[in-house]
């Protein structure tokens, strides 16, 4: 894809590349789901689309879930204003609160009630947005051991290993 590669770039951070069978797995995901969960039907057709993780990829690997950069259960499309592609930015803002240093755990959720067929500006404005900014996710150098635990536990509970299956192979 055309697009900047922002979770990337902060993986990049931290020494973390993505694998090499990212492109097919975020093919198969825009496959099956080729709109932003946050848009209204038709209103994301002229945006640029992002398959974000629910549990950002460079957590998943350095938190001893490596199998969760390709697993399809971690991961929603999300349209991204671009030039020449103008969307309402739901990856930056709901998927990422406004920073791509952090992540929001509750994207999912969030794209489909909380803030679903919402415009960019109209989702700042949102106090529930306000709140979920002002205590998001720590940028993983910035975690204490008890932020890393909580991470584990969440991302365990959530997505529980899965012994058989393709996406077990790691990265
Ligand atoms: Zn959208």
């Amino acid at each position: 894809m055309a697009n900047v590669d922002h979770g990337g770039v902060e993986a990049a951070r931290f020494g973390i590349s993505r694998s090499p069978k990212w492109p097919a797995v975020e093919k198969a995901h825009l496959d099956k789901q080729p709109r932003c969960v946050c848009c209204k039907p038709g209103a994301d057709t002229k945006a640029a689309l992002q398959v974000h993780h629910i549990f950002p990829f460079h957590y998943c690997i350095a938190l001893g879930r490596p199998d969760l950069e390709l697993d399809q259960r971690n991961l929603i499309t999300l349209c991204e204003d671009e030039a020449g592609k103008p969307g309402e930015n739901h990856h930056l803002l709901v998927g990422h609160l406004d920073d791509f240093q952090s992540s929001n755990l509750s994207v999912v959720e969030d794209a489909k009630t909380t803030f679903y067929g919402m415009a960019a500006a109209a989702i700042r404005a949102d106090p529930k947005w306000q709140a979920k900014e002002a205590k998001r996710l720590a940028p993983l150098d910035k975690m204490t051991a008890a932020d890393k635990q909580a991470f584990k536990d969440a991302m365990n509970t959530r997505f529980p290993l899965q012994t058989t299956g393709p996406s077990h192979a790691g990265a």
